[in-house]
């Protein structure tokens, strides 16, 4: 693979933007420079989260949280494993002494809870002040698989760093500017839009006739949202998704919580985000820095990975259901990560009074 240093001067933010940004992996590519079938399919199958094309069915059920990866058997042994983050609270504060504490959130199902229509995940004004609260002492960053535009209809502080489409569109708080305006800082798979663009239409146009599928553009990556679709018809919506990105080499199926979505194929996710948004911050090789990533699915899993490799910080996974995780911690659903959002800023306002 390739890789490439891309430097964004960002003169508003005052902001260090300089990070590597793969390219698509050159060995995707026969000498002809093009995929037979087979070698695609292969390829896909590695690219998707471990979840293969073929077993596409399976990796939906997988990321239904009606179908539990676990036996409730093992719900004991799994807290054990994964306790509440609130009920460590004291225990992770004391490891974050004296280094600089950074929040990252995921938006579906960790600020908002996952409703029928992805449309109408508001998020309450209890949450977003709790949000406000945090990030008033903690660089405070969402990171959502929703494209930016939306994520910031939803969240509206422009006080926060947005991460949409995975990470894929990176904005910023910009300073000295007029209060409430954003900054680019990282773009990596700028090139993929026109093709995103068709993608979409392919699949709005071929999915139509399912009741309760809902196509969404969200610019950097197309999301088949599966909800409210009946389970007997999940084999017909993921056909008709296969149909559509077996036409294009450069894009991948990766799943999400009752979400199917199309992405460059390039290697970039929440765990680059994460680093991305790290370095920018200064915080690179710094020892100093304790990050703080919650997150509710399989996508958030890349992101508590890179904690876990460079040892620093904590993943807190949002769910009432055991499943395999990278993350230290747990809470059960947004309303507690909206208390431990209130407790990390009481937390900062009695250890540093001044
Ligand atoms: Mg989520």
């Amino acid at each position: 693979m390739t890789n490439q240093r891309m430097v964004i001067s960002d003169a508003n933010s005052g902001l260090t933007t300089k990070t590597a940004i793969p390219r698509p992996e050159s060995a995707l590519f026969s000498q002809n420079g093009y995929l037979t079938k087979r070698m695609l399919l292969k390829k896909l199958e590695s690219f998707s989260n471990g979840a293969k094309i073929n077993n596409l069915i399976d990796a939906m059920r997988a990321s239904s949280p009606t179908h539990r990866a676990m036996d409730t058997d093992d719900h004991n042994s799994w807290s054990l494993r994964h306790p509440s983050a609130l009920s460590m609270f004291d225990e992770i504060m004391k490891a974050s002494i004296g280094k600089q504490i950074v929040v990252f959130l995921d938006y579906d199902g960790t600020l908002s809870p996952i409703v029928d229509d992805p449309d109408r995940a508001f998020m309450t004004n209890e949450m977003r002040e709790a949000v406000r609260g945090v990030a008033k002492f903690f660089p405070t960053a969402i990171v959502s698989g929703r494209c930016l535009a939306k994520l910031y209809k939803f969240v509206r502080l422009s006080e926060l760093y947005y991460a949409g489409s995975h990470g894929m569109d990176i904005k910023g708080p910009s300073k000295g500017q007029k209060k409430g305006n954003q900054t680019v800082l990282c773009q990596p798979a700028i090139e993929f839009l026109p093709m995103i663009d068709e993608v979409h239409k392919s699949l709005v146009e071929k999915v139509k006739y399912i009741p309760g599928a809902l196509v969404e553009n969200n610019k950097f990556c197309v999301s088949v949202h599966y909800r409210s679709v009946e389970e007997k018809r999940w084999v017909e919506l993921g056909d008709q998704v296969k149909v559509v990105i077996k036409e294009y080499q450069h894009l991948r199926l990766c799943h999400g919580r009752k979400v199917m979505e199309i992405r460059p194929l390039i290697k970039w996710d929440k765990g680059n985000a994460l680093e991305f948004l790290l370095e920018s911050l200064g915080y690179a090789e710094s020892d100093d820095v304790f990050p703080v990533y919650i997150g509710d699915d399989r996508t958030d899993e890349d992101a508590f990975k890179v904690l876990r490799n460079r040892g620093q910080g904590i993943g807190i996974l949002v769910s009432k259901v055991p499943k395999e995780t990278k993350a230290s911690y747990t809470l059960q659903e947004p309303s507690e990560v909206m208390q431990l959002l209130k407790r990390l800023a009481e937390w900062h306002k009695r250890s540093c009074p001044y």
